[in-house]
């Protein structure tokens, strides 16, 4: 059977055993991206699917393939937009570069050799409390690259400036030692080039090349997760360079303790350096952003509306940068901007659309995600299999519906209104704290707003 016969199959069988709306969200635009020794690895559209195939259907799907070929022991996930998956398919017997084109290597000022974009500077990068961490790393490696910290492994959520700095850096050591060999590769095009050099059987050869490089950057390397072959691969090239003191740079969206599936060595040799974070910048930051942006464009925006666009923006920079990007626009061709004009621009950008659900909605959701019966949301039973559900039905019920804390505990079979508030406080900390509950709560209110 072929990946594309395989994969109908395994749609085949899940589809009646599972809701229409859900297998439309969940599998709609997923393939078998290609098979490998002993696993597949499947192509979905966008984060939110992975997460959930991952989370509520790995077993189910792993279970079919498994049945259907006996070599398959594993699968892993990887996210490939909508746009690239139909490029794909298009161009298949063309054979062009879909996936340089996907990762944006066809972007024309791109480096050839470094495969750095010089469009990332310091000039325009802003450092504040949120970033300081990162970036005064940055600057020791760019002193005496291979000797400070090795590797340097930066993370943060998405937007926050992580592929901008490690750019940076290597742009600037570029300058700085021109004769260094640099190359910046996304993991994404890191596996792609180790599968596709395995299978073409010169591994060797990519090995030596890999191996020559001075300076080595590796963006959101958390997709070498459940990659077996390239971690493999990769682990020798680190040892390989670290040995010989060459620099190597890191970034992911998460700490590697919460990047799952990699093996214990790898994820040593990334504690064994400098781990720094990058967070969400604060006001005042987001504020500095936004000036010093408006400036690169020549417009000059009133300070009110920057303010309004720095309190009301505050999930990462790129949002910020596409705010100001919408005003800008507008400026120039209207001359005046107002505040006025500015809150009807960037209306759909900061208040989200009327969101409406019910709490039985929310509970259905949470019992279904947590594979319990529903039931189990009602009674008093303290094992974790059933409070922690519980307690995020609650928190979640307090904070999208605004229902009163007494009304919750009269939906949950007459709790007192103390217990729920402990609840929310619960649940609210491990929001803050947990990764993995921040996950299961995000992919839960997806899953709720998605249907
Ligand atoms: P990430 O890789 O963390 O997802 P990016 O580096 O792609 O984020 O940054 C998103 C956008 O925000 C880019 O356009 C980048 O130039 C801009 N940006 C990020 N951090 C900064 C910063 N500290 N100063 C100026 N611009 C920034
Ligand atoms: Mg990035």
């Amino acid at each position: 059977m072929d990946a594309e016969q395989l994969w109908q199959e395994v749609l085949s069988q899940i589809k009646p055993n599972i809701s229409q709306a859900n297998f439309a969200t969940w599998f709609n635009n997923t393939r078998i991206e290609s098979i490998e020794d002993e696993g597949v690895i499947v192509a979905v559209p966008n984060s939110f699917a992975k997460e959930w195939l991952e989370q509520k259907y790995h077993k189910d799907i792993l279970k079919i393939l498994y049945s259907l070929d006996s070599n398959i022991k594993n699968i892993s996930y990887t996210v490939v937009p909508v746009s690239a998956t139909k490029k794909i398919q298009k161009k298949e017997e063309k054979k062009t570069d879909v996936l340089a084109e996907q990762l944006g290597f066809s972007e024309l000022d791109v480096d050839k050799d470094t495969n750095l974009n010089p469009k990332y500077t310091f000039d325009n990068f802003i450092t504040g409390p949120f970033n300081e961490m990162a970036y005064a790393a940055s600057m020791a490696i760019i002193e005496e690259p291979g000797k400070s910290y090795n590797p340097l492994f930066i993370y943060g959520g998405v937007g926050l400036g992580k592929t901008h700095l490690i750019q940076a850096t290597g742009n600037k050591i570029k300058e700085k030692f021109p004769d260094k060999k640099i190359k910046y590769i996304p993991a994404e095009k890191l596996i792609s080039t180790i599968v596709n050099a395995i299978r073409n059987q010169n591994i060797e050869e990519l090995k030596r090349r890999l191996r020559e490089i001075d300076l080595l950057i590796v963006d959101d390397i958390q997709f070498i997760a459940g990659k077996d072959k390239t971690q493999e691969e990769f682990f020798h090239t680190f040892n390989s360079l670290y040995q010989k003191n060459k620099q190597i740079i890191l970034s992911s969206d998460r700490h590697p303790n919460n990047i799952p599936a990699i093996t214990e060595r790898l994820k040593s040799r990334f504690e064994g350096g400098m781990i720094a974070d990058i967070n969400m910048p604060d006001f005042e930051t987001r504020l500095a952003i936004l000036k010093q942006k408006s400036e690169e464009k020549g417009v000059i925006i009133q300070e009110d509306i920057l303010e309004f666009v720095a309190n009301n923006i505050q999930k990462n920079i790129r949002e910020l940068e596409s705010a100001l990007n919408r005003l800008v626009i507008y400026k120039k061709a209207n001359k005046e901007l107002l505040l006025e004009d500015a809150k009807k621009i960037l209306k759909s950008i900061i208040s989200p659309v009327m969101k409406v659900t019910s709490h039985k909605k929310i509970i259905d959701t949470i019992t279904s995600f947590y594979d319990i019966q529903g039931g189990n949301m009602f009674t008093t039973s303290r094992k974790k299999e059933f409070s922690k559900p519980r307690q995020i039905a609650m928190y979640l019920i307090k904070k999208e519906l605004k229902m009163s804390y007494s009304e919750i505990g009269r939906k949950f079979g007459g709790k007192d209104h103390t217990t729920v508030i402990h609840a929310c406080q619960l649940v609210e900390k491990s929001y803050q704290e947990d990764e993995q509950t921040r996950q299961e709560i995000d992919l839960i209110l997806q899953r709720i707003y998605s249907e």
